[in-house]
């Protein structure tokens, strides 16, 4: 498998190449639709047209289509899906200030780790199967446009999916070649105030400040971290009023939550819906509080189905001569839908790299083969 790729390196990278230069911020439904064409284009100059396509329209977030390839053997068996999303945090335009380009072991470029390698791996995996008259399964290649902005139109699709495989394999990146087998949930809060402007000078009384509203908030949200349960909580963005002598007529926060637990995700959802202004603020009915609440993804923790699936994935390593220790990270990704439904999924099988969403996001060439071979081992028959 990894010699396979070895002699196609140069294939590999400009498949990579092709996909990486179609810009696809999760944002923009005219770029993920051109890119979403340009990769099912790929995907069928590779692996021949699929046998079966579906296409979910995704209203304002990216489409979400479905390809599947048949397996080696006749008889009718559960495929085995690679859910790949194919929109990437970069705005439309970051392609012209920072093309992929290749230093030494380092390909970097926007979105190549994060996750467009996973898609080129996905194919290349097929291809080296086939190549080598190696049995696999069915194949189903599920691409989703919105995974990086919450999943809302993919995530259906995707837990119908993995619902009818074998096994769902998640080619996000690695931790340094390491699968992921925990990942934390998470809570996304917008806390606004809306207040009353006024001159801060002439008339104060007449305004009601949202940014001191605002601000007394803002420590009762840190304080429902518990790092001993694994629960953190960032303000990551305070922002409120127009000028220094303006009594503030708004105010906003942006808070992200992460929990390893799901009873924690629900305490501190709750305790967030359920914040309320302190005295005085409470009682002046000018200010008003808004919350938006989302607990986005479930935490992932290993489930008898998984576990089982990781089992077979050190085997496949066994043999490839490497030795596999999962690791828990805080990102969370599309595995989590399909952990929390008991069914079997594998995540952190993609590139060897990092810096995802920043602007060193890279992945290293010595990295392809050993990944793909290892993604194209949970194939085989
Ligand atoms: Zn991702």
């Amino acid at each position: 498998m990894e010699q396979f790729i070895t002699e196609h390196l140069d294939d590999v990278l400009e498949d990579l190449r092709r996909i990486v230069h179609c810009e696809t911020p999760s944002q923009d439904k005219t770029l993920l639709d051109a890119g979403l064409a340009e990769i099912r284009a790929l995907a069928c100059e590779r692996l021949g047209e699929p046998a079966h396509e579906a296409r979910t329209p995704g209203g304002a977030f990216g489409d979400v289509l479905e390809l599947r390839w048949p397996g080696s053997s006749v008889e009718a068996e559960q495929p085995v899906t690679s859910v790949c999303h194919y929109d990437t945090v970069w705005p439309a335009g970051t392609l012209s200030v920072w093309p992929m380009s290749i230093e030494g072991d380092r390909l970097t470029g926007p979105g190549v780790l994060d996750m467009k390698f996973g898609i080129v791996q996905t194919l290349w995996a097929v291809r080296a199967l086939r190549s080598a008259g190696i049995p696999h399964a069915p194949l189903r290649l599920l691409l989703t446009g919105d995974e990086e902005i919450g999943s809302v139109a993919g995530r259906p699709v995707i837990e119908a999916a993995a619902a009818d495989s074998r096994v769902t394999l998640v080619p996000e990146p690695s931790a340094s070649g390491q699968p992921k087998d925990r990942r934390k949930g998470m809570v996304f809060a917008d806390v606004t105030v809306h207040g009353v402007e006024a001159h801060a000078g002439l008339e104060p009384e007449n305004g009601a400040s949202a940014v001191h509203a605002l601000a007394v908030l803002v420590p009762q949200i840190v304080a429902l971290a518990a790092p001993e349960r694994g629960t953190t909580v960032n303000v990551g963005t305070l922002q409120g009023g127009t000028g220094r002598n303006v009594v503030a007529g708004q105010a906003q926060c942006l808070v992200d939550v992460r929990v390893t637990e799901t009873a924690e995700q629900e305490r501190v959802a709750d305790a967030l819906r359920a914040l309320s202004l302190p005295e005085p603020y409470r009682s002046d009915e000018r200010l008003r509080l808004e919350l938006d609440v989302d607990a986005n993804r479930p935490p992932m923790n290993p489930t008898p189905a998984s576990e089982a699936a990781m089992a077979q994935l050190k085997q496949v390593a066994a043999a490839l001569g490497r030795e596999l220790a999962p690791r828990m990270v805080g990102g969370a990704s599309d595995a989590n839908f399909i952990s929390a439904l008991g069914l079997p999924v594998l995540d952190g099988l993609g590139a060897v790299g990092e810096g995802p969403h920043a602007w060193h996001e890279h992945i290293l060439i010595s990295g392809i083969a050993p990944q793909t071979a290892l993604l194209a081992g949970m194939l085989t028959e």
